[in-house]
Protein backbone atom coordinates (compact mmCIF):
# COMPACT_ATOMS: atom_id res chain seq x y z
CA UNK A 1 0.00 0.00 0.00
CA UNK A 2 2.71 2.59 0.99
CA UNK A 3 4.81 1.66 -2.21
CA UNK A 4 1.58 2.14 -4.87
CA UNK A 5 1.23 5.89 -2.79
CA UNK A 6 4.66 6.71 -3.78
CA UNK A 7 4.03 5.95 -7.24
CA UNK A 8 0.81 7.03 -7.12
CA UNK A 9 2.76 10.85 -6.10
CA UNK A 10 5.01 10.55 -8.49
CA UNK A 11 2.77 10.44 -11.29
CA UNK A 12 0.99 13.09 -10.21
CA UNK A 13 4.07 15.63 -9.73
CA UNK A 14 5.39 14.59 -12.73
CA UNK A 15 2.77 15.40 -15.15
CA UNK A 16 1.10 18.68 -14.12
CA UNK A 17 5.10 20.37 -14.03
CA UNK A 18 5.43 19.34 -17.60
CA UNK A 19 1.79 20.74 -18.78
CA UNK A 20 1.13 23.74 -16.58
CA UNK A 21 4.34 25.90 -16.77
CA UNK A 22 5.34 28.06 -19.86
CA UNK A 23 2.22 30.22 -19.52
CA UNK A 24 1.36 29.59 -22.96
CA UNK A 25 -2.41 30.43 -23.06
CA UNK A 26 -4.88 27.84 -22.12
CA UNK A 27 -5.70 27.84 -25.91
CA UNK A 28 -3.35 25.73 -26.30
CA UNK A 29 -2.21 27.56 -29.18
CA UNK A 30 1.23 26.22 -28.28
CA UNK A 31 1.19 23.35 -30.88
CA UNK A 32 0.20 25.72 -33.47
CA UNK A 33 2.68 28.91 -32.60
CA UNK A 34 6.16 26.46 -32.42
CA UNK A 35 5.08 24.59 -35.35
CA UNK A 36 4.48 27.28 -36.99
CA UNK A 37 7.77 29.09 -36.18
CA UNK A 38 9.69 26.37 -37.04
CA UNK A 39 7.40 26.17 -40.27
CA UNK A 40 8.04 29.63 -40.89
CA UNK A 41 11.98 29.06 -39.79
CA UNK A 42 11.90 26.40 -42.70
CA UNK A 43 9.94 28.33 -45.31
CA UNK A 44 12.17 30.96 -44.84
CA UNK A 45 15.38 29.11 -45.49
CA UNK A 46 14.28 27.54 -48.26
CA UNK A 47 12.63 30.30 -50.41
CA UNK A 48 13.39 33.70 -51.06
CA UNK A 49 13.97 36.08 -47.59
CA UNK A 50 11.42 38.37 -46.95
CA UNK A 51 12.65 41.86 -47.37
CA UNK A 52 8.85 42.82 -46.21
CA UNK A 53 6.05 42.46 -43.32
CA UNK A 54 3.58 39.86 -45.15
CA UNK A 55 0.45 40.64 -44.11
CA UNK A 56 -2.20 37.61 -44.29
CA UNK A 57 -6.41 38.35 -43.35
CA UNK A 58 -6.70 35.12 -41.64
CA UNK A 59 -10.88 33.88 -42.31
CA UNK A 60 -13.22 33.72 -39.19
CA UNK A 61 -13.32 29.80 -39.60
CA UNK A 62 -9.17 29.37 -40.11
CA UNK A 63 -8.12 27.73 -36.75
CA UNK A 64 -5.59 30.03 -35.99
CA UNK A 65 -8.20 33.12 -35.88
CA UNK A 66 -10.29 30.88 -33.42
CA UNK A 67 -7.77 30.36 -30.99
CA UNK A 68 -6.24 34.39 -30.90
CA UNK A 69 -9.70 34.83 -30.87
CA UNK A 70 -10.52 33.34 -28.19
CA UNK A 71 -7.12 34.15 -25.69
CA UNK A 72 -8.34 37.64 -26.95
CA UNK A 73 -12.40 37.84 -25.53
CA UNK A 74 -11.06 35.80 -22.16
CA UNK A 75 -9.78 39.45 -20.89
CA UNK A 76 -12.26 41.30 -23.16
CA UNK A 77 -15.59 39.35 -23.66
CA UNK A 78 -17.44 42.59 -24.85
CA UNK A 79 -14.85 43.50 -27.60
CA UNK A 80 -15.88 43.24 -31.09
CA UNK A 81 -12.93 41.66 -33.35
CA UNK A 82 -13.17 43.22 -36.87
CA UNK A 83 -9.93 41.52 -38.39
CA UNK A 84 -7.11 39.42 -37.51
CA UNK A 85 -4.23 39.58 -39.63
CA UNK A 86 -1.40 37.29 -39.39
CA UNK A 87 2.39 38.56 -40.00
CA UNK A 88 4.94 37.08 -41.43
CA UNK A 89 7.92 39.28 -40.21
CA UNK A 90 10.95 40.21 -42.26
CA UNK A 91 13.50 37.29 -42.44
CA UNK A 92 16.27 39.11 -40.81
CA UNK A 93 13.69 39.77 -37.51
CA UNK A 94 12.68 36.05 -37.78
CA UNK A 95 16.12 35.07 -37.78
CA UNK A 96 17.19 37.43 -35.23
CA UNK A 97 14.62 36.44 -32.91
CA UNK A 98 15.40 32.62 -33.39
CA UNK A 99 19.18 33.48 -31.97
CA UNK A 100 18.41 34.99 -29.12
CA UNK A 101 16.45 31.95 -28.09
CA UNK A 102 19.83 30.22 -28.78
CA UNK A 103 21.67 32.80 -27.26
CA UNK A 104 19.94 32.61 -23.77
CA UNK A 105 20.01 28.67 -23.78
CA UNK A 106 23.61 28.77 -24.02
CA UNK A 107 23.67 31.49 -21.47
CA UNK A 108 26.16 29.52 -18.87
CA UNK A 109 23.23 30.87 -16.12
CA UNK A 110 21.07 29.24 -17.97
CA UNK A 111 20.05 25.87 -16.58
CA UNK A 112 22.57 25.91 -13.71
CA UNK A 113 20.33 23.61 -11.75
CA UNK A 114 19.53 20.92 -15.04
CA UNK A 115 21.92 17.96 -15.02
CA UNK A 116 24.32 17.67 -17.69
CA UNK A 117 22.28 14.91 -19.63
CA UNK A 118 19.02 17.47 -19.25
CA UNK A 119 20.97 20.04 -21.19
CA UNK A 120 22.65 18.32 -23.84
CA UNK A 121 19.14 17.02 -24.85
CA UNK A 122 17.22 20.14 -24.17
CA UNK A 123 19.26 21.57 -26.58
CA UNK A 124 19.57 19.30 -29.06
CA UNK A 125 15.60 19.41 -28.93
CA UNK A 126 14.92 21.34 -31.06
CA UNK A 127 11.38 21.67 -29.62
CA UNK A 128 12.94 23.34 -26.32
CA UNK A 129 13.65 26.70 -28.17
CA UNK A 130 10.76 27.02 -27.90
CA UNK A 131 9.61 26.50 -24.53
CA UNK A 132 10.52 29.86 -23.03
CA UNK A 133 8.12 31.45 -25.48
CA UNK A 134 5.26 33.51 -24.28
CA UNK A 135 2.25 34.53 -26.14
CA UNK A 136 1.27 38.07 -25.14
CA UNK A 137 -0.74 40.80 -26.08
CA UNK A 138 0.65 44.52 -26.95
CA UNK A 139 -1.06 47.54 -27.18
CA UNK A 140 -0.12 50.47 -29.13
CA UNK A 141 -1.46 53.96 -31.04
CA UNK A 142 -2.37 54.23 -34.05
CA UNK A 143 -2.34 57.50 -36.23
CA UNK A 144 -4.17 56.09 -39.44
CA UNK A 145 -7.11 53.94 -40.96
CA UNK A 146 -6.62 50.07 -40.54
CA UNK A 147 -9.23 49.45 -42.40
CA UNK A 148 -6.97 49.79 -45.48
CA UNK A 149 -4.58 46.70 -44.70
CA UNK A 150 -8.06 44.61 -45.12
CA UNK A 151 -8.25 45.59 -48.66
CA UNK A 152 -4.62 44.64 -49.69
CA UNK A 153 -3.02 48.57 -49.49
CA UNK A 154 -0.27 47.98 -47.29
CA UNK A 155 0.97 51.13 -47.31
CA UNK A 156 2.77 52.41 -44.02
CA UNK A 157 2.64 55.50 -41.65
CA UNK A 158 6.48 57.05 -42.01
CA UNK A 159 6.01 57.57 -37.57
CA UNK A 160 3.99 58.50 -35.64
CA UNK A 161 2.32 55.36 -35.71
CA UNK A 162 3.14 52.37 -33.48
CA UNK A 163 1.27 50.28 -35.08
CA UNK A 164 2.81 50.48 -38.53
CA UNK A 165 5.87 50.39 -36.34
CA UNK A 166 5.34 47.46 -35.21
CA UNK A 167 4.15 45.70 -38.35
CA UNK A 168 7.24 47.10 -40.66
CA UNK A 169 10.23 46.57 -38.03
CA UNK A 170 8.67 45.01 -34.27
CA UNK A 171 8.72 46.03 -31.75
CA UNK A 172 11.21 48.33 -30.87
CA UNK A 173 13.00 49.43 -27.22
CA UNK A 174 14.29 53.10 -28.80
CA UNK A 175 10.12 53.82 -29.46
CA UNK A 176 9.07 53.14 -25.72
CA UNK A 177 7.97 55.56 -23.69
CA UNK A 178 9.33 53.58 -21.32
CA UNK A 179 12.95 54.04 -20.90
CA UNK A 180 14.03 51.36 -23.88
CA UNK A 181 11.37 48.88 -21.50
CA UNK A 182 8.63 47.16 -24.19
CA UNK A 183 5.57 45.80 -22.02
CA UNK A 184 3.57 42.62 -22.49
CA UNK A 185 0.59 41.25 -21.36
CA UNK A 186 -0.88 37.91 -21.05
CA UNK A 187 -4.48 39.43 -20.56
CA UNK A 188 -5.77 41.75 -23.27
CA UNK A 189 -7.58 44.08 -20.80
CA UNK A 190 -4.12 44.99 -19.50
CA UNK A 191 -2.98 45.73 -23.31
CA UNK A 192 -5.97 47.89 -23.50
CA UNK A 193 -4.62 50.73 -21.50
CA UNK A 194 -2.28 51.05 -24.47
CA UNK A 195 -4.16 51.38 -27.20
CA UNK A 196 -5.85 54.28 -28.58
CA UNK A 197 -4.95 57.34 -31.56
CA UNK A 198 -2.15 59.03 -31.12
CA UNK A 199 -1.85 62.29 -29.53
CA UNK A 200 0.06 63.66 -32.86
CA UNK A 201 -1.38 63.17 -35.76
CA UNK A 202 1.39 63.50 -38.61
CA UNK A 203 1.13 61.41 -41.04
CA UNK A 204 2.48 60.85 -44.63
CA UNK A 205 1.30 57.69 -46.79
CA UNK A 206 -1.35 56.86 -45.28
CA UNK A 207 -5.29 57.04 -45.13
CA UNK A 208 -6.34 59.41 -43.10
CA UNK A 209 -8.06 58.40 -39.88
CA UNK A 210 -11.58 59.07 -39.84
CA UNK A 211 -13.51 59.77 -36.10
CA UNK A 212 -16.00 57.29 -37.79
CA UNK A 213 -13.56 54.48 -37.64
CA UNK A 214 -12.69 53.23 -34.03
CA UNK A 215 -10.90 50.30 -34.58
CA UNK A 216 -8.12 49.36 -32.28
CA UNK A 217 -5.11 47.55 -32.76
CA UNK A 218 -3.18 45.11 -30.41
CA UNK A 219 -0.77 42.76 -31.21
CA UNK A 220 0.11 39.31 -30.40
CA UNK A 221 3.96 38.40 -29.71
CA UNK A 222 6.18 35.91 -28.93
CA UNK A 223 7.97 36.74 -26.27
CA UNK A 224 10.80 34.91 -25.24
CA UNK A 225 11.74 34.98 -21.30
CA UNK A 226 12.86 33.20 -18.96
CA UNK A 227 10.68 34.76 -16.48
CA UNK A 228 6.85 33.91 -16.93
CA UNK A 229 4.21 36.26 -15.31
CA UNK A 230 0.92 38.21 -16.57
CA UNK A 231 3.47 41.11 -17.39
CA UNK A 232 6.34 40.54 -19.03
CA UNK A 233 8.99 43.36 -19.80
CA UNK A 234 11.90 42.68 -21.91
CA UNK A 235 14.56 45.34 -23.56
CA UNK A 236 16.26 43.80 -26.32
CA UNK A 237 14.23 44.32 -29.85
CA UNK A 238 14.94 40.27 -30.51
CA UNK A 239 13.05 38.81 -27.59
CA UNK A 240 10.07 39.53 -29.15
CA UNK A 241 8.21 38.53 -32.74
CA UNK A 242 4.84 40.01 -33.47
CA UNK A 243 2.82 37.36 -34.96
CA UNK A 244 -0.96 38.78 -35.31
CA UNK A 245 -2.80 42.03 -35.48
CA UNK A 246 -5.85 42.21 -33.87
CA UNK A 247 -8.30 45.17 -34.95
CA UNK A 248 -10.82 45.55 -32.78
CA UNK A 249 -13.62 47.98 -31.17
CA UNK A 250 -13.21 47.54 -27.12
CA UNK A 251 -17.22 47.15 -27.08
CA UNK A 252 -18.34 49.84 -24.04
ZN1 LIG B 1 -0.13 54.06 -39.36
Amino acid sequence: MAQAQVTQTQLNQSQPIYNNNYGMPPTSSSDTSSSDTSANAIISTNKSKLAKTQLKVLPLHDNEYIQIQRYFLKGLPHARIHTIIKLQMPTKLVEAHEQYKKTLLNNPSYGSNMTTNNLISSMKSNNNLDKHTNTMFHGTKISCNPQRFINGNSNFCLFNCGMCGIIQNGNQGKYSRFNGRMWFANNSAISLGYCGLSTSRTMFNCTPFSSKNSLMAMFVVDVVSLQTSDIIIVDVDAATLPKYLILFEPGF
